[in-house]
């Protein structure tokens, strides 16, 4: 808990900005609130922690894949356009990378998704080679 940034208090009151150092049980052991790096102890029965959810960048920075924040502290994840293209060429997203809270059937649809986009680029540049090749074999009318 000391790397929780606050105490969040939704009742009349407001918020407590306060770092908070501990959780704190009654003596039957049942939840009994926050103790705060100030020694205050706000007295709670429930404790709810947003999490901040991070697609793993380590290992890739050599791509220099763009990333961006989402609102409300979220999270960040790697930028993407459609079929998880990125603005690195020959570069594709797909799952938790881009899409922090998809579950397991939308990160498997993603990455269909992105096969089916790189199998279809693959396809085109193929064709296009091969009409190049038999356009240089051809002489020009
Ligand atoms: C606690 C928890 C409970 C969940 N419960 C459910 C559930 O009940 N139902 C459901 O549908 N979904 C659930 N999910 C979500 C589900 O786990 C994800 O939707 C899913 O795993 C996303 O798949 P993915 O392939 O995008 O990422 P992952 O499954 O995370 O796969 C990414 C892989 O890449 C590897 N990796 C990361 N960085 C590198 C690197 N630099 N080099 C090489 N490999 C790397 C990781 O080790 C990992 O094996 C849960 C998630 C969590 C955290």
């Amino acid at each position: 808990m000391t790397t929780s940034p606050c105490a969040s208090d939704a009742l009349p009151g407001g918020t407590v900005d306060t770092p908070v150092q501990e959780v704190v049980n009654n003596e039957d052991g049942t939840l009994g609130g926050l103790r705060l790096t100030d020694g205050q102890v706000v007295a709670r029965r429930v404790i709810a922690v947003a999490t901040w959810m991070e697609a793993r960048i380590e290992g890739l920075g050599g791509l220099k894949l763009p990333v961006e924040d989402l609102p409300d502290n979220m999270g960040r994840r790697f930028a993407s356009g459609m079929a998880g293209t990125t603005e690195v060429p020959g570069v594709w997203v797909a799952g938790n990378a881009t899409d922090l809270a998809a579950q397991v059937g939308a990160s498997a649809a993603a990455g269909a998704l992105a096969g089916a986009h790189i199998n279809s680029m693959l396809a085109t540049a193929d064709t296009n080679a091969a009409l190049a090749a038999t356009q240089g074999e051809t002489p020009a009318l």
